[in-house]
């Protein structure tokens, strides 16, 4: 593979931008300069390079979806439930398409939604803390790449939510298998009955209700990251609090009302712990959930409205490439520094103060391969 001189640029550090300076591609991965004789030149200046972004929570079923990433900027998708498995697992490693990881199946209650109507198997379902082991050998045979755990709201009417010694049983049976656990939550109650139980991180956010100082001393004890989902907790509230049934609901009961703001509290509280808040879109195309971002461009929503959340635009970069991939081990990703995967975007203006420049694509690499938009 011939190799790539970005010149003149100024180069995303985790805190601030750097350079300019050249950034050479070799063999697939971040090299020290100078560039070879031959390289192919990209003109950087104007610029700012960011390590590949990781979309933390994804669901993705086809070529489609990743190629949309790719345009976006997106090199690296976490996939959080898979009820397509087997399209799903076959687009993995796919050369200059965005590398895939997967939760596959996840664990839930037996009889809920995700086994009845959402569909996964019925074997997902965890019986009970003696079925713990079972359930993550079964991931493990899959190929899973960490432990999705579904922790329902017991408030909302059919919920089949698994009791909080079981949630315990599956996170020390994956990590005996050395495997991370996510945890979807929904609210206060279910965010910390998950942290308590020692995943090592939770998606989505409370939406009907901040975080109590229990939860918040818990945080700081813990070191759990979240993938606050904001795209999607702004859509759930729209689109389920606004239906006539859980708007009935909430009359009857105040406590199930949802609004947005809870959802921007609860990455603030995060942020005061000093815990991890990762970019995720929770992009799917799946009719039966409430809201549908779109694969690759939502990341850049995301990031906007994590600013608007109280992050920084740096923290926010980070949640979407250094940190994402330290929370989930991927240490050849996420930072620009050589012998690192050259997973690239190169964006006019300066993200770091302006989080809407992450949408001024200039070009992608993913791999050392520059991804045609
Ligand atoms: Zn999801």
């Amino acid at each position: 593979m011939a190799a790539t001189a970005i010149t003149g640029v100024r180069v995303f550090d985790g805190a601030g931008l750097r350079g300019p300076e050249t950034v050479v591609i070799r063999d697939g991965l971040i090299a020290a300069g100078p560039a070879p004789d031959g390289a192919e030149v990209v003109d950087g200046a104007g610029g700012a390079l960011l390590p590949g972004l990781i979309d933390t929570h994804v669901h993705v079923s086809s070529e489609e979806h990743l190629r949309a990433c790719a345009a976006a900027g997106v090199s690296t998708v976490l996939d959080m439930a898979a009820p397509h498995f087997e399209a799903t697992m076959a687009l993995k490693g796919r050369p200059g398409l965005p590398s895939l990881l997967s939760a596959g199946r996840p664990a839930s209650g037996p009889g809920s939604m995700f086994v009845t109507t959402m569909g996964f198997p019925a074997s997902t379902a965890v019986t009970g803390p003696g079925d713990a082991e079972r359930f993550v050998a079964d991931r493990v045979a899959d190929g899973s790449d960490y432990v999705k755990i579904i922790v329902e709201d017991p408030r909302i009417p059919k919920a089949r939510p698994l009791a909080a010694d079981t949630v315990a049983a599956v996170v020390a049976a994956a990590h005996a298998a050395g495997l991370r656990t996510v945890a979807h939550v929904v609210s206060a109650g279910t965010l910390h009955l998950a942290v308590a139980a020692g995943v090592d991180v939770v998606t989505h956010t409370a939406l009907t209700s901040g975080l109590d100082a229990q939860t918040q001393r818990l945080l700081a004890d813990r070191p759990v990251a979240i993938i606050p989902t904001l795209a999607m907790m702004d859509g759930v509230a729209r689109n389920i609090g606004g239906k006539p049934a859980m708007r009935a609901l909430s009359l009857v009961l105040p406590a199930l009302r949802m609004r947005y703001r809870h959802a921007e509290a609860t990455v603030a509280s995060f942020r005061a712990a000093g815990r991890a808040v990762l970019a995720g879109t929770d992009a799917n195309d799946d009719p039966r959930t409430p809201f549908q971002p779109r694969h690759g461009e939502a990341l850049h929503d995301e990031l906007r409205r994590l600013v608007r959340a109280g992050l920084t635009p740096a923290e926010a970069l980070r949640g979407a490439t250094s940190l994402a991939a330290a929370t989930f081990g991927l240490a050849d990703r996420g930072v620009i520094e050589p012998g690192r995967r050259a997973d690239l975007v190169l964006v006019a203006g300066d993200p770091t103060r302006d989080i809407a420049a992450t949408r001024a694509i200039r070009g992608v690499w993913i791999g050392g391969l520059r991804c045609s938009s």
